[in-house]
């Protein structure tokens, strides 16, 4: 497989910084092709602002996502992000690795979704109509690559448990896994999550590594989160709601991933909401 590894850590002496090499080193002993995005190595520009179109009139009111299909679409994006979206294409599977800063990723990374996803690249794909609302959550550009998130915590596996206080794991990673991923095609692995990184003791970083390289020995074939697909009538367009008759009375983000009993409940792909088709497409 060809895998990119977008890594977001300023310390290569760090935890993160061990474990990026070890990913590296144990994916290319596999046979695997790893090419490397480390932003702060990169030195990478974390905001999206006018810098990011050289076209853009500065008398003009910048309009990011305006501004993003033009400069996408005309070939005038910045060197670096045109550059991150070839990686994107080249890429198989796609690991994310970062410490959790603040309940999610660190800035320099996020600023990375919000630069590489232009519009018509990450967003704004595929027909949007009463019956198609964009090639968007389980297809788009990245559809057929496998995504995956190796993310540490300094909270211990309980503060993220279901009655943890931080929240549950998965609840966090939502956003990241659905909205990010999941949003533009990839398939998305669970997570693998190092907790309590304040006590790391030596024996606790070789199981982690075992543990780790178990996980990446199995990318391959390793199953997806079963997020509903958009598109395969789960849901009501243009509501985007998800049908009454799948998973009744429950509510949370776990609506959102199909479950066993679901099945035979509704006709996928057939029993679309009529809806006046839409003049543009929307990101939202
Ligand atoms: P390091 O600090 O580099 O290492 C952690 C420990 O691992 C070290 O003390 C050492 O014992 C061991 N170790 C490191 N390298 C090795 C090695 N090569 N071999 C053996 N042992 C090693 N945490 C949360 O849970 N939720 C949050 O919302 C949150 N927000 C944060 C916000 C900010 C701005 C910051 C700075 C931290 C936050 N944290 C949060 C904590 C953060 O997630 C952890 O500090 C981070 O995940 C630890 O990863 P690291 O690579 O920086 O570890």
């Amino acid at each position: 497989m060809n895998v990119l590894l977008v890594y977001a850590h300023p310390e290569p002496r760090s935890l993160n910084g061990a474990l990026r090499d070890f990913t590296v080193a144990r994916l290319r002993a596999a046979g695997h092709a790893v090419q490397v995005s480390d932003l702060h190595a990169m030195r990478w520009k974390a905001v999206l602002d006018a810098e990011d179109f050289p076209e853009h009139q500065r008398d003009d009111p910048l309009n990011p996502s305006r501004a993003s299909r033009l400069a996408y679409a005309a070939g005038t994006q910045t060197d670096d992000v045109a550059a991150e979206q070839e990686k994107l294409r080249w890429a198989d599977l796609v690991i994310f690795q970062f410490p959790m800063w603040w309940f999610s990723m660190p800035a320099i990374l996020k600023g990375w979704f919000d630069r590489v996803y232009a519009y018509g690249f990450g967003y704004g794909v595929g027909e949007h109509s009463a019956t198609h609302w964009g090639d968007r959550y389980g297809e788009g550009t990245l559809q057929g690559k496998r995504a995956m998130l190796v993310v540490s915590t300094g909270g211990w596996a309980e503060h993220y448990g279901e009655r943890g206080i931080n929240g549950p794991i998965d609840d966090l990673l939502f956003p990241i896994q659905h909205g990010m991923l999941f949003y533009p095609g990839f398939a998305v692995l669970p997570p693998f999550v190092i907790h309590k990184t304040g006590s790391m003791d030596a024996q606790r970083f070789d199981a982690t590594l075992q543990d780790l390289g178990a996980r990446l020995d199995a990318v391959a074939h390793t199953a997806p989160i079963p997020y509903r697909r958009q598109n395969h009538g789960d849901y009501l367009i243009p509501a985007l709601t998800l049908k009454a008759e799948l998973s009744p009375g429950r509510s949370g983000f776990a609506l959102h991933c199909e479950r066993p009993e679901d099945a035979g409940a509704t006709a996928r792909n057939s029993d679309v909401h009529n809806a006046p088709a839409l003049s543009s497409p929307v990101h939202s």
